[in-house]
C-alpha cells in the first residue's frame, strides 16, 4: 500500500478504444497548458550524503540503482503498448516546445495527465482502464467469461504477476518474467553483483532471492527475506501495487525504492514504541475500552530515499509505503512501514510552507518547523495501533471496522491525526520528545491541515482534517482574523484535541455507527472562512517533481 497523504485522484471510467499501432504525434493539449501542467510540481533534487557507507556498500547501492532503471523500461510498457515509440518519437520531434512535452511525458510515464484525472496530453485516446496488462481491445466481460469457460486459468489469469494477450482467437497468460525478459535478466544480474559486493547478510540474503524471483516469477521468499532487513541499505524493488490496473486491480506494476535507513529517526521510533502500552493506558477514555491486548505491530522504518524507479516515479510522489501486500507474507511476518523522510521534506519546503505563508497569520508562521510537521506524521502512524480495534457489542466479537462501515476510514484517519497530536504532546511531557517541539507544534499541526483538504474533503484523509479543523474552530482553539488569516491558540488546542480524541474513541468503542454519521455529518464540511483560504492557494505546487543526482555518479 502507498500513502501519498494528498492527491487522492479519481480515475473517471473511460471507454476502451484499441490503439497499439505507431502513430504521428499530436498534441492534445497547448504547450502553455502542459507547461502550466509540469509546474504545478516543483522540481527539486534528492539525495542523501552518503559519505559514512563503506565504499563497497556505495558500489552496491550503484548496481541497485542500475537495477532500477530496468523497471523504468518495463513500467513504460505496462502502463501503454504505444509508449516506447512514442517516447522515440517525442525525443526527434521537431516541435519547438518538444522540451516541455517530453519532460511532461517522462513525468507522467505516458500521454495522459495524472495530475488531472488522466487526460490526454498528447493525441486524443483515454488510458486504457487495464492500462497495458490485457489486450486493448479486451473488455472486462470477455475476461470473465473466459474464465467461466475456462475456470483452469483462473489463477494464472489473475495473479498479479501475468500479462494477458491474445494467441490467436484465445486469451493467454503470460508470466511477467517471460514478458520482461529482456530488462528482467540484465536486473537480476545487478542485484546479483550488488549481492556479491555487501557485508550486510540480510540485504544479501534478499538480494539473492529477489533475483531469483524477478526471473522464476515467485515472490514469496523473496518477500519473507525483506522483512528481515535491518541494516543501512533498504530497498523495494519488484512488482507490487495494483493501482494501474484499474480493470481488476490484478496486475502488479514494477517499481523500486532505493534507500538508506535515518538512524537517528529509527532509534526514536524504537523509543516510542517502547511506550506503546503506557501511550493506551493515557488516552482519555475509561480503561474498559482500552486495548493493551494488540498483537506484535508492524515495524515503521525511516529512511532517504536515493533513486526510485518504474511505477514509483510519475505523478504524485510517496511519502511513505506499507508492504509487502503478499497476505501469506503478512500473515507470517506482519509488514513494514517506510516513511520517506528526505521526500516529506522536499514536499514540505516546495509545497507546505507556501501554503502556510497564505493562509497562517503574523505570529504563527513564526510558530512552524519541519520538525514538528515531520513528527506529528510519525505520531499519525504510531496511533493507528492504539485505541480500539476488536470490540464487543452486547456480547458479539465484532470489529471496530466491521461496525462502521463505509465511515471507518474517515474517523480512523482523523483519530490517528488526533491522537498523533494527543501523543506527541505525552511524550514532550514525558521528556522523551524535546521540549522545544512544543514551540511549532500546534501551528505546525493547523498550517498542514490546509495542505490535507486542498485536494477535497473526499476522501478518508481530507475528511478527516476537516472534521478536526472545524471541530477546533467551533471551540475556540482556532480562531480567524480579520484578513482571513488562521492562527492556533496551543492551551485551547490541547485541551480540545483531548475533547475530540475522547469522541473519536469512543464512537469506535461503541461501534457506534449511527453516532459517527452524526460526528461526520456535523463537522466534514469546508466552512466558507476555509474556502477563502483555499482559494488563495491555486499558485501553489502541488507535489514535488524529484531529480536523483546519484545518477551522475554511476560509472
Ligand atoms: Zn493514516
Amino acid at each position: 500500500m502507498r500513502i501519498r497523504y494528498e492527491l487522492v485522484t479519481s480515475i473517471i471510467c473511460l471507454i476502451l478504444i484499441a490503439s497499439c499501432a505507431k502513430k504521428r504525434i499530436t498534441f492534445k493539449s497547448d504547450a502553455d497548458h502542459v507547461q502550466q501542467q509540469l509546474a504545478k510540481l516543483a522540481p527539486v533534487s534528492l539525495s542523501h550524503d552518503l559519505s559514512y557507507l563503506p565504499a563497497e556498500e556505495i558500489q552496491v547501492v550503484h548496481h541497485l540503482v542500475k537495477a532500477a532503471k530496468y523497471l523504468d523500461t518495463i513500467f513504460l510498457q505496462q502502463v501503454y503498448e504505444a509508449n516506447p515509440a512514442l517516447l522515440k518519437e517525442l525525443k526527434k520531434s521537431s516541435n519547438t516546445d518538444e522540451g516541455t512535452y517530453l519532460d511532461f511525458f517522462k513525468t507522467m510515464f505516458g500521454p495522459w495527465d495524472r495530475l488531472d484525472e488522466n487526460k490526454p496530453f498528447i493525441n486524443t485516446l483515454p488510458k486504457p482502464d487495464g492500462a497495458n496488462f490485457y489486450p486493448a481491445d479486451m473488455t472486462k466481460d470477455e475476461f470473465e467469461q473466459w474464465l467461466t469457460d475456462h475456470p483452469e486459468d483462473r489463477e494464472a489469469f489473475e495473479s498479479n504477476f501475468t500479462m494477458i494477450r491474445r494467441g490467436g482467437d484465445r486469451l493467454v497468460a503470460i508470466p511477467y518474467s517471460e514478458f520482461f525478459k529482456d530488462q528482467l535478466e540484465p536486473a537480476a544480474r545487478h542485484l546479483r553483483q550488488a549481492a556479491d559486493l555487501t557485508s550486510d547478510k540480510r540485504l544479501k540474503t534478499f538480494l539473492l532471492s529477489r533475483a531469483e524471483g524477478l526471473l522464476s516469477n515467485d515472490y514469496y521468499q523473496s518477500d519473507m527475506d525483506w522483512m528481515d532487513l535491518a541494516g543501512d541499505i533498504e530497498v523495494v524493488f519488484g512488482p507490487y501495487e495494483v493501482y494501474e490496473d484499474n480493470l481488476f486491480g490484478y496486475k502488479a506494476a514494477y517499481e523500486s525504492f532505493i534507500c538508506v535507513v535515518d538512524h537517528e529517526e529509527s532509534e526514536k521510533l524504537e523509543t516510542i514504541v517502547k511506550y506503546l502500552n503506557d501511550m493506551e493506558g493515557a488516552l482519555p477514555i475509561p480503561d474498559g475500552y482500552k486495548n493493551f491486548e494488540r498483537g506484535a505491530s508492524s515495524p515503521i522504518k525511516v529512511v532517504n530515499e536515493i533513486y526510485t524507479g518504474g511505477d514509483a516515479k510519475p505523478g504524485v510522489q510517496t511519502s511513505a509505503f506499507n508492504l509487502p501486500n503478499d497476505e501469506r507474507v503478512r500473515e507470517a511476518k506482519g509488514s513494514k512501514k517506510v516513511m520517506l523522510k528526505n521526500v516529506m521534506q522536499a514536499k514540505f519546503e516546495k509545497c507546505w510552507i507556501p501554503i502556510v505563508n497564505v493562509v497562517l497569520a503574523e505570529k504563527d508562521l513564526q510558530r512552524v518547523s519541519f520538525d514538528a510537521y515531520f513528527n506529528h506524521v510519525l505520531m499519525h502512524e504510531v496511533s493507528h495501533t492504539l485505541g480500539p480495534g476488536q470490540i464487543t457489542i452486547n456480547g458479539r466479537e465484532t470489529t471496530v471496522n466491521k461496525e462502521l462501515k463505509e465511515l471507518y476510514s474517515t474517523i480512523e484517519e482523523c483519530k490517528a491525526d488526533v491522537l498523533g497530536m494527543y501523543t506527541a504532546q505525552w511524550l514532550i511531557d514525558k521528556g522523551i520528545f524535546l521540549k522545544d517541539l512544543e514551540k511549532t507544534l500546534y501551528a505546525s499541526n493547523l498550517g498542514g491541515m490546509f495542505r490535507s483538504i486542498r485536494f477535497g474533503i473526499g476522501s478518508a484523509h481530507g475528511g478527516g482534517v476537516a472534521i478536526q479543523l472545524n471541530y477546533y474552530m467551533d471551540k475556540g482553539a482556532v480562531r480567524v482574523d480579520k484578513d482571513g488569516r488562521f492562527s492556533a491558540n496551543d492551551r485551547r488546542m490541547k485541551r480540545v484535541i483531548r475533547d475530540l480524541s475522547r469522541e473519536l474513541l469512543l464512537i469506535q468503542a461503541k461501534g457506534d455507527y449511527a453516532a459517527a454519521q452524526k460526528f461526520i455529518e456535523k463537522y466534514k464540511v469546508i466552512k466558507p472562512e476555509i474556502q477563502t483560504a483555499l482559494d488563495k492557494l491555486t499558485d501553489v505546487p502541488v507535489d514535488i517533481r524529484p531529480s536523483f543526482p546519484i545518477e551522475n555518479e554511476l560509472d
